[in-house]
């Protein structure tokens, strides 16, 4: 099923997203975490994908797996920077021959070494070409950043460029992790003030490791309030009680979206479900889904 077509029938989305693991051992515990998540009825879950094209062969393993052993929507996420167009070429075929009708267009995280392929630079390229090569068969999502993509010098610089990703045909739109709703709010406000209307869900990212989260939040600009730092700093070395305050802050967080009007969440999972869960069972009363 197409993702921009059910987002428009569902009153609420819940979806989760999953990296493609490095050894069988680990693939089979993500399975045993999709069918824990599975009895929620996600509306999608997603996979993601190596910048430097690392995860090919497995983003595309764990994607097909997906769709022929489970009954729910992918999406297989992919990235052009490290691609020329034939090998894109070849990666979305192979989607396309699997019956894979769903991507999250990406440019990716330049290559250290500065050796990107360049076949697309943005992932507006990659959106035409998915458009110019394959029409309407693929529902494409891509990537907003509340706070600003680290590149971006200003917020209307990322609104420019996120108004022409949906000009070139992305019909919805998952964000960056974010730990303080108000830029979330800023920047619907800012697109619903550029006439932009597509469903963008917010990324939530449950916090279960505080070393982790203070890394990818500062590799992806996010701002993770003080007061929060506070608390996850005192117990940094208890991994239970890490967990316990990111489920309550995640918890808080979903109840004021929610309470200002979101239609859905996408839980950024680390292949984990026991975080997501406890967070799931304390905000279902609240959602009409
Ligand atoms: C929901 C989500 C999922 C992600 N999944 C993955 C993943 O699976 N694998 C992975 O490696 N990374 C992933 N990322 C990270 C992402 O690849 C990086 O943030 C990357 O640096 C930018 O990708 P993008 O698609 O947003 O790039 P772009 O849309 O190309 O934007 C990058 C910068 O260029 C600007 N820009 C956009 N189009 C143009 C244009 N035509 N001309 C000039 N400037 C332009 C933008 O404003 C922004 O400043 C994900 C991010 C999010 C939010």
């Amino acid at each position: 099923m197409k993702i921009g077509h059910i987002l428009k029938e569902t009153s609420f989305s819940i979806s989760f997203e999953f990296f493609p693991p490095k050894t069988p051992k680990g693939e089979e515990e993500l399975f045993n975490t999709i069918k824990k998540l599975e009895h929620i009825k996600p509306t999608f879950v997603s996979v993601t994908y190596g910048a430097g094209g690392s995860t090919r062969e497995r983003t595309q393993r764990v994607v097909t797996r997906i769709h022929r052993e489970t009954e729910i929507t992918v999406m297989a996420h992919l990235t052009c920077i490290a691609h020329t167009r034939d090998e894109l070429k070849e990666i979305l075929d192979y989607y396309k021959n699997e019956g894979i009708e769903n991507i999250l267009a990406l440019r990716g995280d330049p290559p250290k070494d500065g050796l990107a392929k360049q076949g697309c630079h943005h992932s507006t390229e990659l959106i035409d070409l998915i458009r110019y090569l394959y029409n309407n068969h693929f529902s494409i999502g891509v990537a907003s950043y509340p706070e600003g993509h680290p590149e971006s010098p200003n917020m209307e610089w990322e609104i420019r460029f996120f108004k022409l990703k949906v000009e070139k045909g992305a019909e919805f739109s998952i964000t960056q992790m974010f730990f303080d709703n108000t830029y979330f709010y800023r920047f619907m406000e800012e697109l619903g003030k550029a006439g932009i209307n597509i469903p963008v869900i917010p990324g939530i990212m449950p916090i279960t490791n505080f070393g982790q989260i203070v890394k990818f939040a500062s590799m992806c600009g996010a701002t993770i309030p003080q007061s929060l730092i506070d608390r996850l700093e005192k117990v940094k070395d208890d991994s239970k009680a890490v967990t316990d305050i990111g489920v309550e802050f995640a918890i808080k967080q979903c109840e004021d979206l929610i309470e200002n009007g979101v239609k859905g969440f996408h839980f950024y999972t680390l292949n984990k479900s026991d975080a997501t869960l406890r967070i799931y069972s304390a905000i279902r009363g609240l959602i009409n889904r």
